[in-house]
């Protein structure tokens, strides 16, 4: 049995990869300032055993008490919406927070898993993206904050990997969707979500033409753990490759809740990527993992969630 440290702990993700860890008989000790992350997330692992919380903000120093064996570094605003509203903070848990979380590992020995992402291949020439691909990231763009601070974390990681030996895995992760993501945190499917729930237009940016592939989040925190098992070091994109308009997903969101509401168009976010899908060739080969749940399937379920929430609060 293993100790698991998660950053961003109380987040979509990291609660997610909280209850797996638990369920296959690892400790864990959860870590999160609830910037955007929110304690229901993880009300229901509190006195559980195996499970501790350290309420903390990543980028100071960190001390965690006893030995860990893998800690999983989370903590980052993850939405558009987010980090545009948190620029700084977002560069500095890229950055500082990072760079905390390592020397941690470096001090307990343990194997380090940083979460990036597939925005360091930015607004994409190469389609589908493999990892060999360096992107096309604009620093200096409303997105360079995240994009760039990914980017960072992603060379930190190697480089206390390569100066201090320590163990490492880089998952890029692509659009993830499922239970519990937040109802106001703008990405598309709890905008299209919680806007059909509540009978509102569908607001659909730009002409709905750029392209993402969904990935269920029970899939890709497989994918992950998969990951933390394995010995390789090189980034491995996790996603689901099934591509998608953005405009024929907001159709099939709108018709899953059947509250006939109106798709509207408003502006194409500054960077908006246009393209945006896995090469899970890697991720198949290394790991023997690919996605298993279906886009219909996912939808239901997070719906089922999403009803109870909307209906509790709103
Ligand atoms: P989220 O906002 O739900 O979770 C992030 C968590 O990190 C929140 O609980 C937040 O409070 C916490 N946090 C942020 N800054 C912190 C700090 N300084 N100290 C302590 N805690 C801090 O987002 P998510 O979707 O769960 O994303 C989790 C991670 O996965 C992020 O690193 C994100 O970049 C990455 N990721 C997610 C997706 C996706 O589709 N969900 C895609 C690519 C990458
Ligand atoms: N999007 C949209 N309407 C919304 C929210 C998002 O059309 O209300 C679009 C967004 O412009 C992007 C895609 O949906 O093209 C996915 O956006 P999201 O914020 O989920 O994540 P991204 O993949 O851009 O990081």
């Amino acid at each position: 049995m293993s100790r698991v440290l998660i950053t961003g702990g109380a987040g979509f993700l990291g609660s997610h990869l909280a209850d797996l860890m638990l369920a296959r008989g690892h400790e864990v000790v959860a870590m999160d300032n609830f910037i955007t992350g929110d304690p229901a997330n993880i009300a229901h692992l509190f006195g559980r055993p195996g499970f501790s919380f350290i309420r903390h903000d990543v980028t100071n120093f960190i001390y965690v008490d006893g030995p860990l064996d893998y800690i999983l570094h989370f903590a980052s605003p993850a939405s558009p919406i987010d980090y545009l509203q948190l620029p700084i903070q977002t560069l500095k848990v890229g950055s500082l927070g990072t760079h905390k979380a390592l020397g941690l590992a470096k001090a307990k020995g343990a194997t380090f898993l940083l979460a990036s992402t597939s925005e360091t291949y930015g607004d994409p020439l190469v389609h589908p993206q493999r990892e060999d691909y360096w992107g096309n990231v604009n620093p200096v763009g409303p997105r360079g904050v995240y994009d760039e601070a990914k980017r960072f974390a992603e060379a930190m990681t190697m480089a206390y990997h390569r100066f201090h030996g320590i163990p490492t895995r880089i998952v890029r992760i692509f659009n993830t969707y499922g239970p519990r993501m937040r109802l106001n945190d703008g990405r598309a499917l709890p905008a299209f979500m919680g806007q059909a729930l509540r009978g509102e237009d569908v607001t659909v940016f730009g002409d709905g033409s750029q392209t993402r592939s969904f990935c269920y989040v029970s899939d890709l925190c497989e994918g992950i753990y998969r990951l933390m098992l394995s010995g390789e070091v090189n980034p491995v994109n996790i996603g689901n490759p099934v591509e998608t308009t953005i405009l024929e997903f907001a159709k099939r969101v709108v018709a899953l809740v059947g509250s006939g509401v109106k798709i509207v168009h408003r502006d194409l976010p500054v960077d908006d990527p246009k393209v945006r899908q896995p090469d899970i060739t890697r991720a198949r080969n290394l790991l023997g993992w690919e996605p298993r749940v279906n886009l219909d399937d996912g939808l239901k379920w997070t719906l089922e969630d999403f009803r109870r929430r909307i209906g509790g609060k709103s």
